[in-house]
């Protein structure tokens, strides 16, 4: 997808900070980290957001999940606990239409969040 932010940084054309690959997903630290580990997981194929991801129907999705596991296990929060969001539309702030699982953890995640 031309001018898309992360399939720039899935392709490598855009540098990020990467912490974890598998074939068809990758993970890299959100540049505005909003707790102690901030992670971004996202397909290396471009789904406008997560309903779109699971209609795919292939199994992509769950290793999205997977690896938003291995990022949580990697930090060292699985145990403390962390949260995975799928942010999708203008009321849950989706800036980017690259879906992203954000992986946040660290500290204690207010609920409800803001
Ligand atoms: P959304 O608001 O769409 O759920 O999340 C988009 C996320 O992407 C935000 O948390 C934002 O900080 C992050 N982000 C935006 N631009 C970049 C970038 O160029 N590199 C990285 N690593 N993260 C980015
Ligand atoms: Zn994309």
């Amino acid at each position: 997808m031309p001018d898309c932010l992360f399939c720039g940084i899935a392709s490598g054309d855009i540098p990020a900070k990467t912490v974890r690959e598998s074939s068809r997903a990758i993970a890299f630290r959100d540049i505005n980290a909003q707790a102690p580990t901030h992670v971004l997981v996202i397909p290396r194929q471009h789904y406008p957001n997560v309903a779109a991801l699971a209609a795919a129907g292939d199994g992509l999705l769950d290793e999205v999940a997977a690896l938003a596991d291995e990022v949580a296990r990697d930090e060292g929060v699985a145990g403390s606990g962390y949260r995975v969001v799928f942010n999708t539309g203008p009321d849950a702030g989706q800036t980017v239409h690259h879906v992203h699982a954000h992986v946040l953890g660290g500290r204690p995640l207010e609920w409800p969040p803001g």
